[in-house]
């Protein structure tokens, strides 16, 4: 084999060895509530990362890892984009999320209309050119789900409404967001803020839950043990994996102390947690 040749083979070795081992890094990370990273090889996206409150029975991001995300120290060295579910206290604080997009000035964000109003609100003049990396989605319920592309994502979006839905809190503009991320090989994730579980919301976009296969959703904890939650995770979403999200304190992360039907959920409850996606 001449040294040409030679050198090739070694290329389309180390090539194809990389792109192997970027389609092995797709990873989700727990921050805290509905709050989490996904990475895959270099890319990483956020879903509902900065927030206050607590309302007595959720979790905050850790001091230091919040530190970390204001800084773009690791893990959050290489974040793309933010998606943000909903404008309520324990999803999104507009200071905080405002301030992340100065120190960062290559994240983009996507977000509800109404947590952009409210960014909006609260910015200052010298802030205005902040606002050509934000997109506000603007859906109304029952609206057909959107697409958007950014290098490296394809997003959709769709409006579900939130928990509580016909008789509470149906002014909130609740998103859940199916996002694709293409570097090696495509990884779909769906966060669903606090989308409400009733098979209503989501049997009316059947060709868009079949259209793409969802490798991991996140479905607030109460898709687990409501009446209708369990089968729209099987039969109209049909992710690879769930992982529950939203889960109160007073709900351990030892399945065996949790209440029966919780049980077999997997559960994002402590901050920092990892699951593969990727098989
Ligand atoms: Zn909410």
């Amino acid at each position: 084999m001449g040294g040409k040749s030679l050198l090739t083979a070694m290329l389309c070795f180390s090539c194809s060895l990389s792109s192997w081992s970027l389609a092995q890094e797709s990873t989700a990370q727990y921050l805290a509530n509905e709050g989490l990273m996904v990475t895959q090889g270099e890319a990483s996206i956020l879903f509902d990362p900065l927030f206050r409150e607590t309302y007595g029975q959720y979790l905050l991001m850790p001091d230091a890892m919040q530190a970390a995300l204001f800084a773009g120290d690791p893990p959050f060295e290489d974040v793309d984009a933010v998606f943000i579910s909903h404008h309520h206290g324990d999803h999104f604080s507009p200071e905080d999320i405002l301030n992340l997009l100065k120190a960062q000035t290559s994240i983009h964000l996507y977000a509800p209309t109404q947590a952009v109003v409210a960014m909006r609100a609260i910015a200052a003049a010298d802030d205005s050119t902040v606002f050509d990396r934000v997109s506000a989605v603007s859906l109304e319920y029952m609206d057909t789900p959107i697409s958007m592309e950014m290098e490296g994502l394809f997003i959709e979006a769709v409006r579900i409404p939130h928990s509580g839905w016909p008789t509470g809190r149906t002014d909130i503009e609740n998103i859940s967001w199916r996002v694709t991320l293409s570097e090696g090989s495509d990884t779909t994730v769906l966060h669903m803020g606090d989308a409400d579980p009733n098979d209503v919301h989501f049997a009316r976009d059947e060709e868009f839950w079949n259209r793409t296969q969802v490798d991991m959703a996140f479905p607030p904890y109460w898709f687990f043990d409501s009446r209708s939650g369990p089968q729209i995770l099987t039969e109209r979403i049909g992710a690879s994996r769930n992982v529950g999200i939203h889960v109160p304190v007073n709900i351990p992360s030892d399945p065996v102390r949790r209440t029966p039907s919780l049980r077999s959920a997997d559960l994002f409850t402590q901050p920092g947690e990892m699951r593969t996606i990727s098989p």
